[in-house]
């Protein structure tokens, strides 16, 4: 067996990158939104809302992703604001992913910017694969004018680790036996899938870098941290099971799905029975502080022939709302119109850390839309699961 190859491409500045080369494709003498302090804002106009993206000459200004508006303004007063324009951004993500498998045996999707190329064996097509690597990426920035980053390793977790070392525009690799010197110097928090949360616990016991971690006993984490200090242990040793990156969400089951009494024909009513069943997905999710970044509709119909689509998020999500929203666009592109007998909604690359991605819904929308489904979780657990019922719900009564 070769040894596994695994490649992590991230897009730099994804959104603000994506937006930038468009202008100029638009008008090559405009200027480079990249090159002067700029911001990808959820709503520019009011100056409400959050960043989503900043150039470096922002960053360096002290702008950070998911700051107020405001809040990033007193730093950096020049900056330029520009809203947010996702059919750009599902439009790059989509040449992205297309361009990659069609080198890469399999590709594995992240999150709209990111992705996982298992390019194991491999080195007899296309030689050295350090040395393909920065071909790959100068001809992704040459065919659609971004940069990206390229982390190499042997498994997941290292390879996405590498791909966030210095940026942009850069191929690094985290093999096994770089670890020590590469990885054991870094701050606890800048390891994957430790939430602030887990960071202020390891802080209380004393533990500060990724080696502090990884040379810590495991028997102590865990006494403090049950599995997620035992899981933390294993990823600061570089150790992971890759599966952890694409099926955790539907090994803890969150999807819920409904085999209907009577064969259904009525697209409104099948749209119905997908909110029942994103409730239950969602309120399962808030439950577990959990949110995830794709969801997917099944359906099968009365020969039992069953279709099924998904979707990534721009962002990780527990909203109802937000996911039933999801769930419909992909009802109304995979329904053909024949009697349905079950649907099912479910949802995966789950986390319990919103905050290593931009969270892109986390506007007024958004927080409101949290309030609510909080505010029905709870007088659903005092009253019951029916004491309260969405307005779609209600007015076929
Ligand atoms: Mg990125």
């Amino acid at each position: 067996m070769p040894e596994p190859v695994i490649y992590h491409i991230d897009v730099n500045s994804a959104f603000l990158s994506w937006e930038a080369a468009f202008r100029l494709r638009m008008d090559p003498s405009s200027e480079d939104l990249r090159k002067v302090p700029s911001i990808i804002a959820g709503d520019p106009k009011s100056r409400h809302g959050i960043v989503l993206a900043s150039s470096i000459p922002a960053k360096k200004m002290g702008v950070v992703t998911a700051e107020p508006i405001a809040s990033a303004l007193k730093k950096c007063p020049d900056a330029l604001l520009i809203a947010p324009n996702y059919h750009l951004y599902a439009e790059n993500s989509r040449l992205l992913m297309e361009h990659l498998r069609k080198y890469a045996p399999t590709v594995d999707q992240f999150s709209i910017d990111e992705a996982f190329c298992d390019m194991t064996g491999t080195e007899l097509l296309y030689g050295n694969l350090i040395d393909f690597a920065y071909k790959l990426k100068n001809e992704i920035y040459q065919s659609y004018g971004f940069t990206v980053n390229i982390g190499i390793s042997t498994n997941y977790l290292l390879a996405k680790m590498a791909s966030d070392f210095e940026k942009p525009n850069k191929v690094h690799t985290l093999f096994p036996d770089e670890i020590q010197e590469k990885m054991w110097p870094l701050p606890v928090e800048n390891l994957l899938f430790v939430g602030k949360s887990t960071a202020a616990s390891l802080h209380r016991l004393g533990i500060h870098t990724i080696k502090d971690l990884a040379t810590s006993s495991p028997q102590l984490l865990s006494s403090h941290l049950k599995k997620q200090g035992q899981t933390a242990w294993q990823y600061a040793n570089g150790i992971c099971d890759d599966t952890h990156f694409t099926r955790e969400a539907t090994n803890k089951g969150y999807s819920h799905s409904t085999t209907l009494s009577k064969d259904c024909t009525d697209p409104a009513l099948a749209k119905e029975i997908l909110l029942s069943l994103c409730e239950t997905v969602g309120a399962r999710l808030r439950e577990d502080k959990m949110k995830i970044s794709v969801v997917s509709v099944t359906i099968k119909n009365t020969d039992f022939e069953s279709h099924s689509k998904q979707t990534s998020l721009y962002s990780h999500t527990d909203v109802t709302d937000e996911i039933y929203t999801t769930a419909c666009k992909l009802f109304d592109s995979l329904y053909d119109g024949s009697p349905i007998r079950l649907l099912c909604v479910s949802t995966s690359k789950a986390t319990d850390d919103s905050n290593y991605q931009y969270d892109l819904f986390h506007s007024e929308q958004h927080e409101k839309l949290e309030k609510l489904d909080s505010a029905i979780d709870e007088v659903r657990s005092k009253f019951g699961q029916d004491s309260i019922q969405r307005a779609t719900f209600l007015k076929k009564k």
